[in-house]
């Protein structure tokens, strides 16, 4: 399809039933886990999805198959976290493709678990760069773009906030700069009528974290629930912050995490 094409066809308002129709999401990391999730999702709710991927081109195609079949707009575009240019290039494809952006979802993200002495300058630079830098670079290409309803939507975790486990120092570190990030988006972009929000997942099973893991059991323990949650968890708060019901949220960091520690 066309830019113009696509342009034409997401400018109409929601339709009722679907309260995303006429807008344009790019979710970063949508090729599986929560990402993909939060892609289909923010699709079934009427949106045109762009989502990024690093290494799982089918997976991510997959995802755009899926979406189209059911009758959506998708776009899946390699754009590693690392790489400054493929961050701007995806948000600017997104907007040559759909025409807009109305939504991003700032979602790719990775882990390093291990002692704090033992943590490399590489592990540094790699986590706090797919985490924070890209995150970062990824709202400032947004917010040009961006209008008044426009959504900024971190996904954070448990462990930025609400608890801490040795060995998560730089995990940790890196979701926590989220919060600093959101609030101060949230004031300057707020009188734009643009939302920034954080939501942070406990344990979810995806392929980062899965419910058959090593410390799965310990970590479904911590909740109040007792459980694990689902990548489509994650996605429904999103939805909700991403839609009308997320007018008046911002600079928030929203829990989706089953109770963790509290
Ligand atoms: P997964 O490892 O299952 O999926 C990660 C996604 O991010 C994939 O789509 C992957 O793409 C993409 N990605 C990873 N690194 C890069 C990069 N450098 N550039 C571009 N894309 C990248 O993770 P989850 O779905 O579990 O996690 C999603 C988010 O939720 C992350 O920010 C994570 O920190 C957070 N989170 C997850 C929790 C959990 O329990 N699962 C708990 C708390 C927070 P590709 O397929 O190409 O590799």
């Amino acid at each position: 399809m066309t830019a113009t094409a696509t342009t034409a066809a997401t400018t109409e308002a929601g339709d009722g039933t679907r309260p995303l129709t006429g807008k344009a999401a790019l979710v970063t990391g949508g090729s599986r886990g929560i990402g993909r999730a939060i892609a289909l999702r923010l699709a079934a709710d009427g949106a045109a999805v762009a989502l990024t991927y690093r290494n799982g081109q089918d997976r991510a195609e997959q995802v755009v198959k899926e979406i189209e079949r059911a009758g959506g707009q998708a776009w899946a575009v390699r754009a590693d976290c690392g790489d400054a240019e493929a961050v701007w290039a995806s948000v600017a494809g997104t907007v040559d493709r759909f025409g807009r952006l109305d939504i991003l979802v700032n979602n790719a993200g990775v882990g390093v678990i291990g002692p704090f002495e033992g943590i490399s300058l590489d592990d540094v630079d790699r986590v706090l760069g797919t985490n924070v830098r890209a995150p970062f670079l990824a709202a400032q290409a947004a917010a040009a773009h961006l209008t008044e309803g426009g959504r900024i939507i971190s996904i954070g975790s448990c462990m930025a906030e609400r608890v801490a486990f040795p060995g998560g120092t730089l995990y940790a570190t890196s979701k926590a700069a989220l919060t600093g990030l959101t609030k101060t988006l949230a004031r300057e972009l707020g009188p734009r009528g643009i939302t920034a929000n954080l939501v942070h997942p406990g344990p979810i099973d995806t392929d980062m974290n899965p419910a058959d893991g090593e410390s799965a059991a310990m970590q479904a323990g911590f909740t109040a629930l007792g459980a694990y949650g689902r990548a489509s968890d994650v996605a429904a708060t999103v939805a909700h912050l991403a839609g009308d019901g997320g007018r008046y949220i911002t600079g928030a960091s929203i829990a989706v995490d089953g109770g963790f520690a509290v």
